[in-house]
């Protein structure tokens, strides 16, 4: 459909304008809500002087004003420029420079940060929510946005020339904004910059067809939800282009009403399950392992779940397994990135699914194995997994050098390794970029992770190539143990002994309560390395 996306806002709340779009802390917005909301920020945005082009940074959590303002800066004609509300001063400054943001709507508690940094930035105005006037968010969901003990330190936030209360604009202002004439194909709709854990983050750009392309094929996929009526729970962040496309965009454009959390909390997420009766669930394995864990688990009825997706890292089968008994609902695995908006490949929710593969490509999307010598390989064979379709991302900002690096006649270069069987699935091996090379051996990490994770002792592990003077590089497992469970290094290394040859098997253990993670809840292997270099140096 080439049509904008903030097109699919109107038609949506012209079809459906009294049903539910929004449920936050128990409050309820429709569709028609968002609607004018929306268009209140676009005329807002206008007012201030936005040009069609413009970047608008928003720097928020799961909450209304992160919908309404991403769809008001859409309608205005701008370009959304996502920003993590968990970015210190450094990072948000380096994505506001980069991107040439002039706009940022942001919570209060986020105010001190940009205020600190907009000096050095082309920034020129500033959109405040209040955490605790306009929706109070509840204090045990606040944080890590900030610490419980500040909560009740947050100050009014006084309006100025270049500061802009949220409230105020919804309660005078209008829905007059000057509809922008665009082109789906070639107008940005937004720039979604990647997690950077090598060298500086890159602004992924995603035209408007990108982004609506990818969720009509989701729908194609999820051919059973019924427009209008189902119900999506939204704990994966929106400021993240999986959450995004899967929860945000596809709920808006075919009418699902969305439970939005603003972070992962697994007891919360169980009671809304329970209480909101959600049927589709897009998430990813950390999530599902959390939820999993759960003391309380048993005490929570989550049948209403039907449909889930998991995406952004491995989903091991057992997990899949255990969530599908105790919801009776499904979960699939998917795969995708960034620079495709992100979908690609997925498991068939009803119909032949392979546990362990990440499936077959979507609808209009086609994808390949590249071997090393730039041939495509056979069945079976392993090689860089290549991508083409009408998700495929326009380029990196500013940056043809990397852009020309990944995408290649129409088809993108993922960096993943990988291979497809004699039936068309694919399976991931693992990243390009995480393969270890200790002495002399190849080892893909996630091999050594998914040993380790059938230990009933684990519940969370990492595996990376860390320097040894003599190897190169060897392995290293970081592992964070199940409540009640111990286990030492010496039984941990004949578990694996015992399931893995052995210049695959770690040679370094390191326990800790808990591993670092991005906002999805993926195991970030490359900052455990980072770290393991700077005590080095
Ligand atoms: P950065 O590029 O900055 O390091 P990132 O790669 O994590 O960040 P994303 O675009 O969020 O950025 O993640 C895409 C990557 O996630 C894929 O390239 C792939 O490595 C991984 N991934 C996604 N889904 C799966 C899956 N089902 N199985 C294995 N890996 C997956």
């Amino acid at each position: 459909d080439e049509k904008p996306l903030d097109a699919f806002l109107a038609s949506t709340a012209e079809q459906f304008p009294k049903k539910k779009a929004l449920h936050f802390m128990g409050k309820e917005w429709t569709f028609a809500d968002v609607y004018s909301q929306a268009r209140k920020m676009a005329a807002h945005f206008q007012l201030l002087g936005l040009k069609k082009g413009d970047r608008v940074a928003v720097m928020l959590p799961n909450c209304p004003q992160a919908v309404i303002s991403y769809y008001g800066a859409l309608l205005a004609g701008a370009v959304v420029v996502q920003t993590n509300p968990l970015y210190k001063e450094r990072e948000l400054e380096y994505q506001l420079n980069d991107s040439g943001a002039t706009f940022i709507v942001c919570l209060d508690i986020l105010l001190p940060r940009v205020t600190h940094v907009r000096g050095n930035t082309p920034l020129k105005h500033t959109i405040v929510t209040g955490i605790k006037d306009y929706l109070p968010f509840p204090k045990n969901l606040v944080y890590p946005f900030i610490q419980k003990k500040e909560y009740n330190m947050v100050v009014k936030v006084e309006p100025s020339e270049d500061i802009h209360i949220w409230q105020t604009i919804m309660e005078t202002g209008h829905e007059h904004y000057t509809p922008v004439d665009m082109d789906p194909k070639n107008d940005l709709a937004l720039l979604q910059y990647t997690g950077g854990t090598t060298g500086n983050p890159k602004g992924v750009m995603l035209t408007h067809y990108n982004l609506v392309a990818n969720v009509q094929m989701c729908r194609k996929w999820l051919y059973k939800a019924e427009p209008g009526k189902e119900t999506v729970l939204g704990v994966l962040p929106f400021f993240h282009v999986y959450g995004m496309t899967a929860v945000m965009n596809m709920s808006i454009m075919y009418g699902y009403k969305m439970i939005l959390l603003p972070k992962f909390d697994p007891e919360e997420v169980l009671k809304t399950i329970q209480k909101q009766k959600p049927t589709m669930f897009p998430g990813a394995p950390t999530i599902y392992v959390g939820l999993l864990n759960h003391p309380n688990l048993k005490k929570y009825d989550l049948s209403s779940i039907e449909a889930c997706i998991s995406g952004s890292a491995p989903l091991p089968v057992e997990v899949q397994e255990q969530f599908e008994k105790v919801t009776d609902g499904h979960l699939v695995e998917g795969y995708g990135l960034t620079e495709s908006s992100p979908v690609t490949h997925a498991n068939f929710i009803w119909g032949k699914r392979v546990n362990g593969s990440i499936g077959v490509p979507w609808p209009d999307t086609d994808s390949k194995i590249i071997m090393e010598n730039g041939e495509e390989a056979p069945v079976g064979e392993i090689g860089e997994v290549a991508v083409s379709g009408p998700q495929v991302m326009k380029g990196y900002w500013n940056n043809q050098e990397e852009t020309d690096n990944v995408l290649k006649d129409g088809w993108l270069f993922t960096g993943d390794v990988g291979y497809m069987d004699e039936s068309g699935y694919f399976y991931i091996v693992d990243r390009k970029k995480d393969m270890i090379i200790a002495g002399g051996y190849n080892i893909y990490p996630r091999e050594v992770e998914e040993v380790l994770y059938e230990h009933e002792a684990i519940q969370e592990v990492a595996v990376a190539g860390v320097p040894d003077p003599y190897r190169g590089e060897t392995v290293k497992a970081y592992v964070a143990l199940k409540a009640g469970h111990q286990i030492d290094e010496k039984q941990l290394n004949a578990f694996c002994r015992s399931n893995l040859a052995a210049f695959k098997v770690p040679r370094i253990y390191e326990f800790r309560d808990e591993l670092p993670k991005t906002a999805v809840g993926k195991i970030l292997r490359r900052q455990l390395v980072a770290e393991e270099k700077a005590q080095q140096t």
